[in-house]
């Protein structure tokens, strides 16, 4: 059998990170962990980095501001997977990745590169609206820069964190859902795809040995979970015995309120417009040049939206 590959994980500690660092161990990859000097004395990122240690990983320090610690960091290994923040009400620091290119150049060893992409594919955005679009923008960017390098890679297309929005029942603001009341986008019949985080990480993990997933798009669709705002709340209903009153706001309206935002909020609630008014997830087939997760590894028992839901009883 083929040797796994050496793993390194950029932004371990974050939301999306820690997934992928527990997928990569319980895959059985040799796991490099990076850690930046500039997490100072945070106490939670510390410790979160020692207790990936006591699971196995390897941590490895190193820093953006210095190239030859990135360059020492990919040599030890065959893969790099960045999940560096791309969230503007918490953090956006894609464009840093360029520098994770410039060392994967220099390196010259790596057999794939994951970037942080993990939502929805920046190459259907070209049409995106501002202010959100900067995420679509910079992910290709970064795009640009690693296929002009030569650097083999694979995109992951994860759709939506269901964190996010199956935890707020589709609806910006909110991650818990309620009891008593949802808007709906719309009629709430626009179709989105919610994936559970840990899956998000299995189904990485998985393509980054894979031949069928080198220089393509992989896209999370997970059968059962391809569904409107409607079908997620009426789930949500099924489970609590009761049903929510509704109420239902327009695009035009929807609109008018992210004017009245602050940036951070508008870059979101753009992404969520796009989502839920337009359907940008679902409006497409996945065609040549790319691949779907869920048909490629069949083996993964994914988590169903009702599943994902039960948490929240
Ligand atoms: P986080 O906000 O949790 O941040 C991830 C990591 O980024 C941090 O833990 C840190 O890593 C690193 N980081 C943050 N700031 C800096 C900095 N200044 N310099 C260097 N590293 C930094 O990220 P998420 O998990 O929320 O996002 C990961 C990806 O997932 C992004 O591409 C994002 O767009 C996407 N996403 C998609 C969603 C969807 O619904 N499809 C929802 C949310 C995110 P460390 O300190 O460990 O080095």
């Amino acid at each position: 059998m083929a040797m796994k590959s050496k793993v390194l994980i950029v932004g371990g500690t974050g939301y999306l990170g820690k997934r992928l660092v527990k997928a990569s161990l319980a895959q059985g990859h040799e796991t490099y962990v990076l850690h930046r000097n500039e997490i100072g004395v945070d106490i939670e990122k510390v410790q979160m980095l020692l207790s990936f240690k006591q699971q196995g990983a390897h941590l490895v320090a190193g820093s953006f501001n210095d190239h030859g610690s990135l360059v020492n960091a990919v040599k030890l290994v065959d893969v790099v997977i960045c999940a560096i923040s791309g969230v503007h009400i918490r953090s956006h620091q894609i464009l840093l990745q360029l520098k994770l290119v410039d060392a994967i150049k220099e390196a010259g060893n790596l057999k794939r590169f994951l970037p942080s992409e993990f939502g929805t594919d920046p190459a259907r955005m070209e049409n995106a609206m501002e202010p959100g679009r900067v995420t679509f923008d910079d992910k290709m960017v970064v795009r640009r820069a690693i296929e002009e390098a030569g650097i083999p890679f694979t995109y992951v297309s994860a759709n939506c964190f269901a964190g996010y929005f199956l935890g707020g029942l589709c609806q910006p603001g909110f991650i818990l859902p309620s009891r008593e009341h949802v808007c709906l986008h719309g009629d709430g019949n626009q179709k989105a795809i919610y994936v559970d985080e840990d899956d998000i990480a299995t189904y990485s993990i998985k393509s980054i040995d894979d031949p069928r997933t080198l220089n393509k798009t992989v896209y999370i669709r997970p059968p059962k979970n391809i569904l409107s705002q409607r079908e997620v709340v009426q789930i949500w209903e099924k489970l609590i015995g009761k049903e929510l009153r509704k109420s239902s706001i327009s695009d035009q309206e929807f609109l008018a309120i992210m004017k009245e935002q602050d940036y951070a909020e508008q870059v979101g609630l753009t992404h969520y417009y796009h989502v839920c008014y337009e359907g940008c997830l679902t409006n497409f087939e996945i065609g040549d040049g790319a691949e779907e997760a869920s048909t490629l590894y069949p083996e993964v028992q994914y988590t169903t939206v009702e599943e994902y839901m039960k948490r929240y009883l």
